[in-house]
């Protein structure tokens, strides 16, 4: 494997890597809720997707309330040392 000549000055390094960044996320607004939401996707809050209800969000909130109610079913205790 070759190695290189001679080592890259750190503005040479630094003009490299000034293409490595993210680029900022395009975001519309939902026409329903006015929040922001990717384009070509169903809205994260509300559900809607060009004027209609896409995703039924109220299966989301039963789903949350099924996991939360689980949990509090966990009432025994665990070994706190375990090193
Ligand atoms: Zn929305």
């Amino acid at each position: 494997m070759s190695v290189p000549a001679s080592k890259k000055s750190s503005s040479a390094a630094r003009r490299r890597r000034s293409h490595m960044h993210l680029d900022p996320v395009n975001t519309g607004l939902c026409e329903q809720c006015k929040k922001p939401v990717l384009s070509h996707r169903a809205c994260g809050s509300c559900g809607f997707y060009k004027g209609r209800q896409v995703v039924d969000q109220s299966r989301d909130v039963k789903r949350t309330m099924k996991k939360a109610t689980h949990t509090q079913d966990h009432d025994h205790d665990h070994e706190a040392s375990e090193a």
